[in-house]
């Protein structure tokens, strides 16, 4: 019973004992098929197996040979060449660093972070009618600039007022001064903090607030003569961190052409 060839004879004698040695093979075979297969189980099934051959058969010796062929066998990890070989590539990317976030300090709320963006739209319908470019002029009236800071446009008293792109409200008072109704935004156009300024709104027309959160083409209120103020237009200024007034009209052509 303890010959290594048993497995062997098993099939040309089938004695009852034999049967019954087959039958408790069989989990042997299973077990020794998983582990030939590249299985992780051989530690925790050999135990297993001598406990079955105790119990179930007393000459537990005819599972020797088994054991004997897994251990024989150590398991390995077959890993192919190509895989280790592949070198990584960290010489095909380049980091780039993100750039600084463009943020907006509201008066009372806080610091905004404005969201980047490069849609423009013409702040009121029409926007070829004008009556005052950017620059130098002479006085149209007592006490009015003769450096024009903004652009004014005619579309017509009481045509909506919109953001030229998305932003934050950082002003919006009735009592703006010269400036009268006056709704100030501020954006992050391509990285780059532009603050617009709409002056002369209809009283009681302002459709937004201090911190609002608006997208480009909201209006803001109606073109009115409030403030400084000859006639009903919008007087539009642009300008960037400096407060430096620039051509508001020159940048929007160039934007929509
Ligand atoms: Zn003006």
């Amino acid at each position: 019973m303890t010959s290594p060839s048993l497995h062997g004879r098993r099939a040309a004698r089938p004695t009852r004992s034999r049967r019954r040695l087959a039958r408790g093979a069989r989990p042997a075979l299973g077990v020794l098929a998983m582990a030939a297969a590249g299985g992780m189980m051989l530690a925790t099934s050999l135990p297993a197996l001598a406990v079955t051959a105790t119990s179930e058969e007393p000459t537990a010796s005819v599972y020797a040979p088994v054991v004997d062929e897994i251990s024989a066998k150590p398991q390995r990890l077959e890993v192919d060449e190509s895989v280790t070989a592949a070198p990584v590539a960290v010489d095909e990317y380049t980091a780039i660093a993100a750039p600084p976030p463009i943020a907006s300090s509201v008066a009372g709320l806080g610091v905004v972070e404005l969201v980047r963006t490069g849609a423009i739209v013409w702040p009121v319908i029409n926007p070829s009618r004008i009556s005052d470019g950017f620059g130098p002029r002479a006085n149209p009236c007592a006490g009015c600039s003769a450096t024009h800071d903004g652009v004014d446009f005619l579309p017509g008293v009481g045509t909506p007022v919109m953001t030229i792109a998305d932003g934050v409200v950082v002003k919006a008072t009735e009592n703006g001064g010269g400036l009268g109704v006056n709704v100030e935004v501020q954006h992050n156009i391509d990285g780059e903090l532009i603050t617009s300024s709409y002056a002369h709104l209809q009283y009681g027309s302002m459709t937004v607030s201090v911190g609002d959160q608006v997208a480009a083409g909201q209006q803001l209120g109606r073109v009115g003569t409030t403030g400084q103020s000859t006639g009903p237009h919008l007087h539009l200024e642009m300008f960037g961190t400096d407060g430096v007034r620039f051509d508001g009209m020159a940048w929007l052509h160039e934007r929509l052409g």
